[in-house]
């Protein structure tokens, strides 16, 4: 039998982001290295971490790799995230789990855009610490990487950030990987201010259960099989669960058979972990991505909200025009994709770069509460990120 997780030190979700080749996946392809070889944890080199079919098509990182390791105090759970502006759905959907975040910057490049839309995103999906990697410091004088430094400070300020205080070390990912000391050492620097600096989140684990289902499959023999992250709650074998917030408004009422994490069987579940939950009985066309697995009773699937959206200016991809009520973009909330119509109320206009009020209708309901954060998407693209302030009745 495959040996059983044992969960000896806090857990936390923590993911790199920052503009496409900064270094986001070689950093942590070091992380795990320097961890490995200080014998806690198993290299992932580069590759295994960008291997995805889709990455080599197109040169850019599409899919979310997953890495795990742990340092002397903690258990991570590592999301190394995409880099591209098409692709911040996928930044949106992920980071809304995440306790802390990497930032990385190239001292060589500074802030660029995508560095400044994923610092908005972390902000608005609720993001609460960020930690800088100056990556690239080998190649960089002292002088630049100084400038680079007060810039990145300056702009996690401007979004709320403890710009000042927040901790930013100096990293070269490359050179960690080839194993010089002086950068290993930096490596370990790093993972000392995410343990000292990002809290060990307060989580909800006596809530009810909640699990956004991020992917489906099938294992041969043993059934369906739903992956995700847990946001609320616990979870073990044998618990009943429902199945809600599908676009046919279907709710089917089931039982987990098996919980996983990392591929090791676990007794039971919590907040924050990532899993897999085999579900008896379930078919593999009943469940979809976007669907919530939950305890039963404990949501209600609702389509109208009141929400704070701030709209992307034209030069981080938002809107070049103004959006007016009755406009109908996709919401992705939590790992759903839903139609909606807004309504802006008395002003009934809005521009790129402004932050609204506005109520939304939603295609179907969805499970909503006040704080859950969400990415406005038209044509492919992300146009604004909001908050859920009121849920309609
Ligand atoms: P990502 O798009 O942010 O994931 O960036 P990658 O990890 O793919 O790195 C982009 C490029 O920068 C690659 O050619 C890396 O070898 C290079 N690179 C990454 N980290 C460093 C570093 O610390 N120093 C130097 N000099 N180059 C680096
Ligand atoms: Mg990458």
């Amino acid at each position: 039998p495959k040996q059983a997780y044992v969960r000896t030190k806090p857990h936390l979700n923590i993911g790199t982001m920052g503009h496409v080749d900064h270094g986001k996946t070689t950093l942590t392809a070091a992380i795990t290295k320097v961890l490995s070889d200080n014998g806690s944890g198993t290299f992932v080199p580069f590759d295994r971490i960008d291997k995805a079919p889709e990455e080599v098509a197109r040169g850019i990182t599409i899919t979310i790799a997953h890495v795990e390791y742990e340092t002397e105090t903690r258990h991570y759970a590592h999301v190394d995230m995409p880099g591209h502006a098409d692709f911040i759905k996928n930044m949106v959907t992920g980071a809304a789990q995440l306790d802390g975040a990497i930032l990385v910057v190239s001292a060589l490049d500074g802030v660029m855009p995508q560095t400044a839309e994923h610092v908005l995103l972390a902000r608005q999906v609720g993001v609460e610490h960020v930690v800088v990697a100056l990556n690239k410091a080998d190649a960089a004088d002292d002088e630049l990487t100084e400038l680079v430094e007060l810039e990145v400070r300056e702009l996690l300020t401007a979004h709320g950030y403890d710009g000042d205080a927040l901790p930013v070390v100096r990293v070269s990912g490359l050179r960690a990987l080839e194993g010089d000391p002086r950068w290993t050492g930096a490596i370990e620097a790093l993972l000392d201010a995410v343990d000292t600096y990002v809290p060990v989140p307060e989580r909800y684990v006596d809530a009810p259960f909640l699990l956004p289902v991020e992917n489906v499959l099938t294992i041969t023999g043993r059934g369906t099989v739903v992956t995700g992250a847990i946001e609320r709650g616990t979870v073990r074998v044998g618990d009943r669960v429902r199945l809600t917030g599908g676009e046919t408004r279907e709710e089917t009422e089931t039982v987990v058979t098996g919980v996983e994490t990392f591929g090791k069987p676990m007794d039971e579940a919590q907040a924050g972990d990532n899993v897999a939950l085999l579900l008896r009985g379930v078919a593999r066309d009943a469940v979809r991505r976007g669907h919530i697995v939950a305890a039963p009773g404990s949501v209600t699937p609702r389509r109208a909200f009141t929400a704070e959206v701030y709209l992307l200016p034209a030069r981080d991809g938002g809107r070049r025009n103004p959006v007016h009520t009755g406009y109908r973009p996709q919401f992705y909330i939590r790992t759903a994709d839903v139609d909606g119509a807004i309504d802006l109320g008395t002003e009934g206009m809005a521009l790129p770069g402004d932050t609204v009020t506005m109520t939304v209708e939603l295609g179907h309901p969805v499970p909503l509460e006040p704080g859950l954060g969400f990415a406005i998407r038209e044509g492919g693209r992300t146009v604004g990120a909001g908050t859920v302030t009121a849920v309609s009745a």
